[in-house]
């Protein structure tokens, strides 16, 4: 009799058990191939809005001008708000092909990038390439494949994007901010992102270095900030990483 009793009791105490956090949306927002112009409007931004971001930048721009280093130094001096991680030296120089057919050069140009930006992480994004290689999240064309390969082996992260703010031929975003906005809800919806309730949004630094773009991207966190389950983290906070990290 007892144990019919726990039986009909079990489901309510293991509703109180239920994480708090059940709810929530995690939202990532990325801005690549930094510093860059614009690199400063994302910065003020997110400060001016409390909101995490991340952000996978190339060593090349980083140690190409006093500029360059002005911003990189800001984005590493707010901790709480900000990671920055490695999106390669040279960004293969935007030879894709040449630079995945040549895993063991384009591995060197990693680790060039790392010892440039000197990143508190060991998570890096490919460049023009969405691959992902986490302990959970696995995806890489057969292109890719062998990088992935050997990050996987020094133990890094490949981090991709689940969407894209995208941009046009004179850099430009494309989409409005409202239509970001609801895209974003639309995937949470239908559980269409590679973790669930994890999102990774894809943006590029030079998108917002006019004024008038940096309001759209000050509009387009505004409108998500509305839900009350969305919540704004940095990338190193994604689940299923190798390493514990900052
Ligand atoms: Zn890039």
């Amino acid at each position: 009799m007892a144990a019919t009793v726990n039986a009909v009791k079990k489901p309510s105490v293991l509703a109180q058990y239920q994480p708090s956090d059940s709810l929530t949306k995690h939202i990532y927002l990325t801005f690549d191939d930094g510093p860059l112009n614009g690199t400063a409007n994302c910065i003020t931004i997110c400060e001016r809005e409390k909101v995490a971001a991340s952000f996978f930048e190339i060593g090349l721009h980083q140690s190409r001008s006093k500029q360059g280093r002005m911003l990189y130094e800001q984005i590493k001096a707010n901790e709480s708000l900000f990671t920055l991680s490695n999106h390669s030296y040279s960004h293969a120089y935007g030879k894709y092909l040449w630079f995945y057919q040549h895993p063991d050069a384009a591995t060197l140009d990693f680790l060039k990038g790392k010892a440039v930006l000197g990143p508190s992480n060991n998570l890096v994004r490919f460049p023009g390439n969405n691959a992902w290689d986490t302990k959970d999240a696995k995806k890489a064309s057969w292109l890719v494949k062998p990088l992935a390969h050997r990050m996987d082996s020094l133990g890094w992260d490949v981090i991709g994007w689940d969407m894209e703010w995208r941009f046009n031929k004179h850099g430009k975003p494309v989409q409005s901010p409202e239509a970001i906005a609801l895209l974003v809800d639309s995937l949470f919806a239908h559980n269409q992102t590679k973790t669930k309730n994890h999102l990774v949004i894809l943006m590029h630094d030079h998108m917002f270095a006019a004024t008038a773009d940096s309001l759209k991207l000050a509009k387009m966190v505004g409108l998500l900030k509305q839900y009350p389950h969305y919540e704004f983290e940095k990338i190193t906070h994604y689940p299923g990483l190798k390493n514990a990290l900052n």
